[in-house]
């Protein structure tokens, strides 16, 4: 498996004068990857797609596919293939023809597409649905014959833009777990798109977090969620709470940072010296209410969102910090003085300078 399959050297672009869309990114993808470009609305994820397809021209540098500069090619003249969220089916034509579209216009022998076209119903499980119009089908549906559409072609990318983003909930899960059946299946690179964390999670080998024009950190989903390296990756990803702190004492890799005027211990493996300033990130599932806790806070609110009970606490030094769990303690009301704590090993120093763990 070669491990610079599909680079992305320097890439940078603006639509207008001194609005960087992209700011001089650099990636490598490895054959059969699956990539998956994480980040907010227009932080240029549609972007990068639209470069490596050859949908869009950088200002400048390069995309290198298997050791080819392919920067000035055509869309057509790149082994790669997009699938858009909005199916982008040929209303006109029926499903067989929508997957053999690729292969009659490069002029295949009729009876290789109609073959291909069968293989590729079996392979997104729509045997029987080759008469159907775009019309006749369900919204997963269309999205399969999209998929297969593009896998007709016998592709060495596949770039897909928020392919489910259409779907409910449900529909989503399965065809999320069905897209990486096929992708390990075929062995084809994905480079997939997508805002929602737990999509990215599920799905990818790794996780390119971008915000505004810039990748904020590249690594498996463990990496990405365990050890955010910014403040930026954690609230995306792991919707943390971000706190400001000074390290106060150092043991070896424990330390004990001053919040305002209460002391929390944290195990790091982050070079740092007492006095120094942090930012801690820490997750709400992290947070423990309990009687036993060294810290203090007022609750503030609370309130069920996706299937968590959530409590927003007030720190002492006015700082606030969202707590959740399912299952936990509903009797808790707002105006209650709490107690709290978390483990040394849950909370992460984010935001470092560069090569600083010991
Ligand atoms: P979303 O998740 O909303 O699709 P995105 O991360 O894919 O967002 P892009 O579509 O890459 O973001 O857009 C990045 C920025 O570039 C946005 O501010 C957008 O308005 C701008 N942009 C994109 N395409 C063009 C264009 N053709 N002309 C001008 N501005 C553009």
């Amino acid at each position: 498996m070669s491990d610079s399959f599909l680079e992305l050297k320097n890439l940078k672009k603006s639509f207008a004068p001194g609005e960087a869309v992209l700011q001089r990114i650099n990636l490598t993808i490895r054959q059969g990857e699956f990539v998956t470009l994480l980040g907010a609305s227009g932080c240029g994820k549609t972007t990068t797609l639209r470069i490596i397809a050859g949908l869009e021209q950088p200002d400048s540098g390069s995309v290198w596919l298997e050791g080819q500069d392919v920067t000035a090619l055509e869309p057509n003249q790149r082994d790669v293939n997009t699938v858009f969220q909005n199916y982008a089916l040929f209303p006109h034509m029926n499903v067989a023809d929508n997957i053999g579209y690729g292969l009659k216009i490069r002029k295949a022998p009729k009876a290789e597409i109609k073959k291909k076209v069968k293989e590729m119903l079996e392979l997104v499980q729509l045997e029987g649905y080759e008469k159907r119009k775009p019309s006749e089908l369900s919204g997963g549906q269309k999205q399969r014959v999209a998929i297969a559409r593009a896998l007709a072609n016998n592709p060495r990318v596949l770039l897909l833009d928020e392919p489910l983003g259409a779907l409910d909930l449900q529909l989503r899960r399965t065809m999320q777990l069905e897209l990486k059946r096929l992708q390990k299946k075929l062995g084809i690179t994905f480079i997939y798109i997508t805002h929602d964390q737990e999509e990215a999670i599920n799905m990818s080998d790794r996780i390119v977090v971008m915000n505004q024009g810039q990748f904020e950190q590249i690594g498996t989903p463990d990496e990405i969620y365990n050890h955010p390296k910014t403040s930026y990756v954690a609230a995306f990803v792991g919707n943390a709470n971000i706190l400001k702190g000074t390290v106060a004492e150092k043991n070896g890799h424990h330390i004990k940072v001053k919040l305002g005027d209460e002391v929390a211990s944290i195990d790091t493996e982050e070079k740092v010296n007492v006095g120094e300033n942090v930012t801690v990130a820490l997750r709400g599932e992290h947070i423990l209410l309990e009687e036993n806790g060294n810290l203090h806070a007022t609750v503030k609110e609370k309130n069920f969102a996706a299937g968590q009970l959530r409590v927003l606490l007030t720190l002492p030094n006015g700082d606030e910090v969202t707590a959740s769990r399912f299952g936990m303690n509903a009797d808790i009301q707002p105006g209650q003085q709490i107690c709290w704590r978390f483990e040394p090993k849950d909370a992460v120093l984010v935001d470092r300078p560069k090569g600083g763990t010991n």
